[in-house]
């Protein structure tokens, strides 16, 4: 079984921290959903057969920014080229601003009618000075009416948070876990504003005209999440992820379960475990032009493509297993498919890890504490390579 992503990159605004590919200028759906559909054709013809959906995953970009007919030509191309008879699980990512009013109410009713089952808004928070910095094209307000007709429409919705911004008080991260909540997301993800390269974040920040939080703020701040949404009922299945039982992210789970994952969209990388010593990752060109140009001049959209041989998956199963947090690192499965017996291997830093409390050690499993999930990437590069 797969998992297919598909990225739409348009989206309305620049916002401060993103460097994710989109673009803000062009909105020619035609062109996009063309293209799509020839590349979900180029692909579904080579993998069709080998990998039958089990989710389908519409990133971005902002996805809600597609009209609805060219949201039906997007799962329609799915459908149309892939095996999605067993398909558990259809998401699509969304921002608040687009769900409100009545063009939000058709969009809404269009997601559903297509199969949409779950919907992932990009709120991170609902407080205006938090937006403002970040420079959301959404309000306080529009975040908190996009929650509930999202909530009302589909069910199953997530809401991403972002802690960290500066400045920003304590109690308002609490209260915006509160509302994510109260509003009734079955799901959270929360992020820490983290400053990438080519951003205009970076740019502020080396200009000095913003100081990042520090690290044991941060780490406060996620100790403290961690907290309150167990006590809310969640759990926290993965570094970034909380899920009340039985709403965990499907789609999301393939990825570090370390399975197939294709994709389509500029940018879009795709995963394809060939064999279990043996897997190919590639990348779309991330330029919106350029791909569909590719696409619909009959050439193909990759811009690189490489084989990944035993020991770099060995390693990548050991990163992805030490993101679930609940599940753990399967110490059978990495033996089994992998030919690493970890605790051999890795006898002294396991313990050393163990010794400081970042690591809990079962027979079969390796887990990160909350503490070791709180710095996941230090822990774990101590276990490869
Ligand atoms: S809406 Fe999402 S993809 Fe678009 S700029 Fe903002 S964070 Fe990036």
């Amino acid at each position: 079984m797969a998992g297919l992503y598909i990225h739409v990159p348009f989206c309305s605004q620049r916002c401060v921290y993103c460097d994710f590919y989109f673009t803000t200028t062009r909105r020619d759906e035609g062109p996009f959903t063309r293209a799509i559909e020839v590349e979900a054709e180029r692909l579904g013809h080579e993998y069709q057969g080998k990998a039958p959906l089990r989710t389908l995953y519409l990133g971005g970009g902002t996805p809600s920014l597609l009209t609805p007919d060219a949201l039906a030509a997007v799962v329609g191309a799915a459908h149309g080229h892939f095996d999605t008879k067993a398909l558990e699980e259809v998401t699509v990512e969304a921002n608040p601003e687009d769900l409100v009013g009545p063009e939000g109410a058709d969009w809404l009713r269009a997601a559903r009618a297509l199969g949409v089952t779950r919907l992932s808004l990009g709120v991170q928070s609902f407080f205006d000075d938090d937006l403002v910095f970040m420079n959301r094209a959404h309000d306080a307000a529009q975040a908190e009416a996009g929650v509930e007709a999202a909530v009302a429409a589909i069910g199953e919705v997530s809401v991403d948070l972002i802690f960290g911004v500066p400045d920003q008080p304590f109690e308002h991260w609490g209260a915006n876990l509160q509302k994510a909540v109260r509003l009734g997301a079955a799901h959270v993800s929360t992020y820490s504003l983290t400053v990438e390269e080519r951003t205009p974040l970076h740019k502020m920040v080396a200009l000095g005209r913003v100081v990042p939080e520090g690290d044991e703020t941060l780490r406060e701040r996620y100790l403290f999440t961690h907290e309150y949404l167990l006590g809310q009922g969640f759990e926290h299945y993965e570094i970034s992820s909380f899920a009340r039982p039985g709403h965990r992210s499907q789609h999301n789970q393939s990825y570090w379960a370390h399975e197939t994952v294709l994709g389509l969209g500029p940018s879009a990388h795709s995963f394809w475990r060939e064999t279990r010593s043996r897997g190919w990752r590639w990348a779309d060109v991330a330029h919106l032009g350029r791909w569909q140009g590719l696409l619909l001049g009959g050439e193909s959209p990759i811009e690189w493509r490489e084989q990944i041989g035993p020991d770099e998956l060995a390693d990548e199963a050991v990163l992805l297993g030490l993101r679930r947090l609940v599940d753990g690192l399967d110490l059978d499965v990495l033996e089994r498919d992998y030919g690493v017996d970890l605790l051999t291997d890795r006898r002294a830093e396991l313990a050393a890890l163990e010794g400081a409390g970042l690591v809990d050690v079962r027979p079969g499993r390796v887990r990160l504490t909350v503490e070791g999930a709180a710095v996941a990437d230090a822990v774990a590069l101590r276990l490869v390579g």
